[in-house]
Order: C-alpha cells, then sequence, then structure tokens
C-alpha cells in the first residue's frame, strides 16, 4: 500500500512535472499567435483606414471642382470654358483632367477641343450627390493605363487611381479602394480580384493560405490593407523568441514546485502519517519471562510494521522520527487500540498476562493517553491491571508533570516500570521521585554480565538499589543462558530477551505462551 503510494506520488509527479513543461510552451505558442495575429491585423487596418480617407479625400476635391463648375453653368467648349478647365485641373492636385461631354460625345477637355471622337462611356458606380464612377477610362493621354473618372452632369473629371491609394507605407502590403460591391477601383501592389469580392462581402479581418487583410467601409467605398503571410510569420517567430523564455521559466518554476510537493509527500515524515492514518502499523508482543518459574507472565507491545518490507523504517528510527515531529500522540493512540483488542483475545484464549505500552516522555508529561487508555479497555472489558505502562526517563523536561501522570496511571490499577533504566544521568534521583513499580535494566547493563568491562560492576549495584526500594526488576535484552543464570541468582524477577523470543504477532505470542505455560516441565 505504501509502495502503491510511493508510486502514484511519483506517477502523478511525472505527469505533472511533464504537463508542466508542455503546457507552458503551449500556452507561448498560443499567446504569441495571438498577439501576432492582433498586431498584424492593427497595423493593416490602420493602412486601410488611411487608405480611405485618402480616398474619399481625392474624391470629395474631385466632386468640389465638378459641382464648381456645373453650378458656373458652362456649356459649349468657349475658349473661357476650356481656359476655366485648364486652370481648374491645374489649381486641384487631386484630378488629371477636366472633360466636357455635349451629345453623347467629349467635345472639350482642359486641354482644348477634342478633334477625335470618344463616346460618351455610360457611368458604372453611382455616388451620393448625383455623381457617378466610371472605373475603367482609357485617354490617349494616359498611354494605355486606365484612369477613373467621376461625372456631374456633362463635366468629368479624370484621376489617376494611384492618387486614391497614395499612403506611404512602413512594409510590404497591398493597399486598395473598392467600390462597396467589390469592384476594384485602385489598387497598389497585387491583390486577387476573388479575395476583393471576399472582402467586399464581409468587411473586417480574416487570413487565408497566402494573406491577411483587413477592410473597411464608408462613403460608399471598401479600403482595404493585404499583406503576405509571410508578414505575420515574421511577427509570429518574434514574439514566440519575446515569449519563450517566460514559458520556460514558468515551467521551471512549476516542476520546481512540483519536486517540492512531491519531495514533502515522499518525505519519511508524510510516509509515516499516512501509515497511522491508513492503520498500517501494528503491535507485536515480546514475551515477558518469570524467571523463578521459567513462565510467560506478559510481554511488551512493540510498534512493526503490518507488512513488513526492506524499505520499512524499523522502529528505532520509526519512534525517535514520531517524537521530532509529533507523530508520537497518534502512534500512542494506536498501539492503545491495538493492544487493546489483541489482549482481549489473549485472555479470551485462556492466558493470564499483561502488556507492556511504551508511552513516550511528551504523552507520560500530558497524560493526554489515559482517558483513551481507559475508554479502550472499557469497550474490551479489560481490567486495568493487565496493562503496564513503561516510561523512559529519556526526554523528561518536567519530571513532576510525569510523576503526576504516573500517579494517576497507578491509581487506576495500572503497574508503571522505567524503561531503560540506567542510561539517563538522572536515574537515581529519578528513582526516588518517581512512584513505579518495576525498573527495565537496559540491554548495555546486560550485556556487560559476565564480561570484564567497568560497567559490569554496575549492573550488580542497580539490582541492589532496586531491591532496597522494593521495585521488582526487568532484564532487557538477555540473550545467552549465562546471562539469564547470574540474573536469576541475583533475584531479577523478570526477563525479555532472544533467548526466549523475539516479539511476535498477536496469535503467535498465544500460541508460544500456550506451550511454554501449559507444556510439560
Ligand atoms: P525498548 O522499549 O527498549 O524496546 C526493546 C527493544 O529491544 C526493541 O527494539 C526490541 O525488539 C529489542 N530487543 C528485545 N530483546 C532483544 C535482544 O535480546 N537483543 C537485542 N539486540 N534487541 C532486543 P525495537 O522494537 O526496535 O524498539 C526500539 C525502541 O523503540 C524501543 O526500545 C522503544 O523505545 C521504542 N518503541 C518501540 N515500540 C514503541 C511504541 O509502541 N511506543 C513507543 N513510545 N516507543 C516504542
Ligand atoms: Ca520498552
Ligand atoms: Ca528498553
Amino acid at each position: 500500500m505504501i509502495a502503491r503510494r510511493r508510486r502514484s506520488i511519483l506517477y502523478a509527479a511525472t505527469l505533472l512535472a511533464l504537463s508542466a513543461a508542455i503546457l507552458p510552451l503551449i500556452c507561448v505558442s498560443l499567446l504569441s499567435r495571438e498577439r501576432a495575429h492582433k498586431a498584424e491585423r492593427a497595423h493593416l487596418a490602420q493602412y486601410a483606414g488611411w487608405t480611405l480617407e485618402r480616398a474619399t479625400l481625392t474624391l470629395s476635391n474631385a466632386q468640389a471642382t465638378l459641382k464648381q463648375l456645373e453650378q458656373e453653368g458652362w456649356v459649349g467648349c468657349s475658349p473661357a470654358h476650356i481656359a476655366r478647365m485648364r486652370q481648374l485641373a491645374f489649381d486641384n492636385r487631386f484630378i488629371d483632367q477636366v472633360g466636357y461631354f455635349n451629345d453623347g460625345k467629349l467635345a472639350c477637355t482642359s486641354w482644348g477641343t477634342v478633334s477625335h471622337s470618344v463616346p460618351e462611356q455610360a457611368p458604372e458606380h453611382p455616388l451620393p450627390g448625383g455623381f457617378a464612377l466610371q472605373l475603367q477610362v482609357n485617354p490617349l493621354v494616359s498611354q494605355g493605363h486606365p484612369v477613373i473618372g467621376l461625372v456631374l452632369g456633362d463635366h468629368r473629371v479624370l484621376i489617376n487611381p494611384q492618387r486614391l491609394v497614395d499612403v506611404l507605407r512602413d512594409g510590404e502590403m497591398a493597399l486598395g479602394v473598392a467600390t462597396a460591391d467589390g469592384r476594384p477601383i485602385a489598387i497598389s501592389g497585387h491583390v486577387d480580384n476573388s479575395l476583393i469580392s471576399a472582402m467586399a462581402h464581409h468587411t473586417g479581418s480574416g487570413m487565408d493560405d497566402r494573406n491577411m487583410f483587413v477592410s473597411t467601409s464608408g462613403a460608399g467605398l471598401m479600403a482595404f490593407a493585404v499583406s503576405d503571410r509571410e508578414e505575420f510569420e515574421r511577427r509570429l517567430r518574434r514574439e514566440w523568441l519575446l515569449l519563450v523564455p517566460t514559458g520556460l521559466i514558468v515551467s521551471a518554476i512549476l516542476i520546481g514546485t512540483i519536486a517540492w510537493v512531491s519531495r514533502q509527500r515522499l518525505s519519511p515524515e508524510n510516509e509515516l502519517d499516512f501509515a497511522i492514518r491508513h492503520r498500517k502499523l501494528i503491535a507485536h508482543y515480546q514475551p515477558l519471562i518469570e524467571l523463578q518459574s521459567g513462565r510467560c507472565i506478559g510481554a511488551e507491545a512493540l510498534v512493526r510494521w503490518r507488512r513488513p518490507g526492506p524499505d520499512r523504517m524499523p522502529p528505532d528510527l520509526l519512534i525517535p522520527l514520531a517524537e521530532r515531529t509529533g507523530l508520537i500522540e497518534a502512534i500512542t493512540d494506536l498501539m492503545i487500540e491495538c493492544v487493546a483488542e489483541d489482549l482481549a483475545r489473549m485472555l479470551g484464549a485462556g492466558l493470564d498476562v499483561h502488556v507492556a505500552i511504551n508511552i513516550s516522555a511528551n504523552d507520560m508529561e500530558s497524560g493526554r493517553f489515559l482517558p483513551n487508555l481507559h475508554a479502550a479497555l472499557q469497550r474490551w472489558g479489560i481490567p486495568a491491571s493487565h496493562i503496564w505502562l513503561e516510561a523512559t526517563e529519556r526526554g523528561f523536561i518536567k519530571p513532576e508533570l510525569a510523576c503526576a501522570t504516573i500517579e494517576r496511571a497507578r491509581a487506576a490499577g495500572h503497574a508503571v516500570s522505567i524503561d531503560d533504566f540506567g542510561t539517563g544521568y538522572s536515574s537515581l534521583s529519578l528513582l526516588e521521585a518517581l512512584p513505579v513499580d518495576t525498573i527495565k535494566i537496559d540491554k548495555s547493563f546486560v550485556d556487560t554480565i559476565g564480561r570484564s568491562a567497568a560497567t559490569s560492576v554496575v549492573t550488580p549495584h542497580l539490582i541492589d538499589m532496586a531491591h532496597s526500594l522494593n521495585l521488582t526488576i526487568v532484564a532487557e535484552g538477555v540473550e545467552s543462558p549465562s546471562q539469564e543464570a547470574y540474573l536469576r541468582s541475583a533475584g531479577v524477577e523478570f526477563a525479555q530477551g532472544w533467548l526466549y523470543s523475539p516479539a511476535l504477532s498477536a496469535e503467535k505470542f498465544i500460541e508460544y505462551c500456550h506451550q511454554l505455560n501449559d507444556g510439560p516441565n
């Protein structure tokens, strides 16, 4: 389960990291496309607007000239009429020539009378105010280049179409003016007629495989600006190069955050927290042997993984980590639940045993666990005398608080031992201060039995001292028959260690006790 959790955290982190690497770049792509599109569209829209302004300015100037001529009432191509037309053509920089039609034929122009016959052309595109446009006029003077004609009454002005689109450009683009229904009037550059009629159909902006275009309309005309798609692609590359570093930074920050969060979640502390919440920890029981009779009279509950494995933290690392991180309280509660349930089975199986629970210094000082312990024992109908408590002197900050908890526990019927006795520097003063029933002589002293180490002299004194204080003694970590023989002869009451058994599961412990206590002696 924990391995599965590790795997799923790693999978999720990898997946997230991949997305964190890819998504910002996708966003950068979309954003740079959007920005390039917007910029090119705005650029073209500005030019389309200026082209429309230019075209309407040209036409309105030409219209003013025509209106003036018509109002002055000229007829007949008199020298004064021709002179007037010449003067107007000269004064107005938007028009190239003025002509006068009579009887359906060109009678005279600003250049003089016309000797050859030029028939009057039908106006192709009406404009407001009685004006009309002729989109393709081919006068001799323009030498094959078509010009446009603007007609009012009998007069007509000719305009070089380039004047309508005479806008200074800052890059490659085509500009043009067309009638509102899409017939081209003037174009500078190359634009397909099909595109012009499409733009007339739907003014605004657009893009196809070759071009990007914007059109705008006003005063009965449509003006447009068209750029090569290459122009857009160039902008796109610029935006992309501008935004990619930001995308990479965002990716790096996201990946860093994901790595940090997954490291946190994979930290030993988090795994332990997960294990506690999912009840991956259980109690195993190390038998406690009465040395005189050789019978098993109880056990010490030691925390174990429900499913052991090489990647599991051993208890001698797990407990200090839990103590550092505050998870120890949850472990105490879990052990209480576990022990109460197992002890009910042990008693139910006919064993007369107690179970000793290790209580951390923290819990011993706060006494927080006692109500939980009592509730659990009540739930399972177990007398308090079947639970012993082991208090380790290591870590006591305020021994007087621990003292109060020990008194409460003893008043409730529990026996209390001092664990690892002899290893803390305050052992002797504690021994007098704490109202305990038992001391557990630490394994390091038991190890010295029969050796010539300096500590080996201490062990008999510890035993004497405990006995003179009327305390019973448990010797921890007994591994050899010679240690057992010494302890028995020294009057030590109880022993625990691999000589008898390591910690066992509840069922195995029940079997062990039955075998040891009920077997032939
Ligand atoms: P401890 O209370 O002194 O427990 C005895 C430790 O010595 C246990 O180690 C036990 O497996 C080991 N041991 C027992 N007999 C022998 C032996 O003959 N030879 C050797 N070499 N070792 C032996 P474990 O289970 O690794 O526990 C280590 C410590 O973790 C315990 O020391 C205790 O301080 C703490 N601990 C274990 N379970 C709990 C728990 O449920 N709550 C709390 N607060 N602490 C616990
Ligand atoms: Ca212990
Ligand atoms: Ca111990």
